[in-house]
């Protein structure tokens, strides 16, 4: 098994990321549960606050696990847990294409033969779009910048290290995050024709006359920071042949749930233990492909509803929020796929 990636090292952009249930429980498949969370929070406690900074709903979880985590960190535990499986990861490696047939072109030239070539290569995936596999693509009104904040003593000493916090101003939000000992993730999001919003290295006066209360912790931001804008991207099959599509290069979907990076999980593993199950190659990727693809979907779904009220007058959006914290069914939709019981755990 090898890895093509084309950066020069395995990192990873986007600062932290939320992991549920159903993602820690695919770490644990794997053996990288201890090293992903390690040092990270138990994100318990989700606030939600409006345009005035008054409290409007509180989301706890309980009887499940979430953790907030540096996204390097469990990059890091998942290339250990391939390295230790056997799996080459070769870095400074561009995949360009590749065949039906199980043929992977890179950008050198080379076409390498492989029993199945899997294509994770992102929302702009090269490997997808040479096969034509997309049934559609469409970019949303909203993206977000994400950076890493270093923690204050104030924020080291605290005994809630836990709790993340929703502010709401307008159609920009600020998603305060613990996660880990010195870090706070940072995520700004805004439509994406709020040119100032959405503007890197962050222009701190514009989102301090958005956020008056939240000065201090905007002053924090330096320069770093990127902006990603949302989409959302479904394919007529996840596979051809002898070439599978994972991740967000099969499923993009906004955040709003923080599942992208959970069903990504899910369905590598799902897939490898279908081809455990079957030696052919066409036949296991049909199987897999049926049993996963309806909890994607729904995901997908989930994350589109709950990004709606971005664009609501405040007053109409706090409703809304404050009623999506009680209503049963809701709950239901959105946590359906953290209480998901991945295949092969
Ligand atoms: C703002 C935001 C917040 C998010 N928050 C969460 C969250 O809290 N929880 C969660 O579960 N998910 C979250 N997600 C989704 C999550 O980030 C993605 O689902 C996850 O990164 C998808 O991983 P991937 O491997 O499919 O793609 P990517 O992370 O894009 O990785 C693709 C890899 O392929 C490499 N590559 C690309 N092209 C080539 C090529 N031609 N040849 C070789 N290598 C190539 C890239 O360098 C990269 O390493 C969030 C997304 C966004 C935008």
């Amino acid at each position: 098994m090898r890895v093509h990636e084309r950066a020069d090292e395995v990192r990873t952009a986007g600062a932290g990321i939320y992991v549920y249930e159903n993602g820690l429980r695919v770490l644990e498949a794997i053996g990288a549960y201890d090293a992903a969370v390690a040092g990270a929070p138990m994100a318990h406690t989700r606030e939600v606050r409006d345009d005035r900074n008054r409290l409007i709903a509180v989301h706890r979880w309980t009887g499940s696990r979430v953790f907030s985590i540096v996204r390097q960190t469990i990059i890091n535990a998942l290339a250990a847990a391939a390295a230790g499986a056997g799996v080459e990861i070769v870095t400074g490696s561009t995949a360009v294409g590749a065949t039906p047939a199980g043929e992977l072109v890179l950008s050198d030239d080379r076409r390498l033969r492989a029993d199945l070539v899997i294509g994770a290569d992102g929302c702009n995936s090269c490997i997808r779009d040479c096969l034509r596999l997309i049934s559609a693509r469409r970019l949303l009104h909203d993206g977000c910048i994400r950076l890493l904040l270093e923690k204050t003593a104030e924020e080291r000493r605290s005994s809630d290290g836990a709790t993340t916090i929703e502010y709401w101003s307008g159609t920009r939000r600020v998603l305060y995050t613990p996660c880990s000992a010195t870090d706070i993730y940072l995520a700004l999001t805004m439509l994406d024709r709020d040119e100032a919003g959405k503007a890197v290295p962050v222009r701190k006066e514009s989102w301090k006359r958005a956020f008056p209360h939240l000065e201090p912790l905007i002053d924090r931001i330096g320069e770093q920071g990127r902006y990603d804008r949302f989409e959302l991207i479904r394919l007529r099959r996840w596979s051809a042949g002898r070439v599978a599509i994972v991740g967000v290069a099969a499923h993009a979907l906004p955040p709003n749930i923080g599942q992208g990076g959970g069903c990504a999980m899910m369905n590598a593993l799902s897939l490898a233990v279908h081809l455990d199950r079957c030696a052919d190659v066409p036949a296991a990727l049909a199987a897999w492909e049926k049993k996963e693809r309806p909890i994607t979907e729904h995901t997908q779904r989930v994350s589109i509803l709950l990004g709606l009220p971005t664009t609501w007058p405040p007053r109409l959006r706090a409703i809304a929020l404050a009623l999506a914290g009680k209503s049963k069914w809701l709950t239901r939709q959105r946590i359906r796929t953290a209480l998901h019981h991945p295949t092969g755990t």
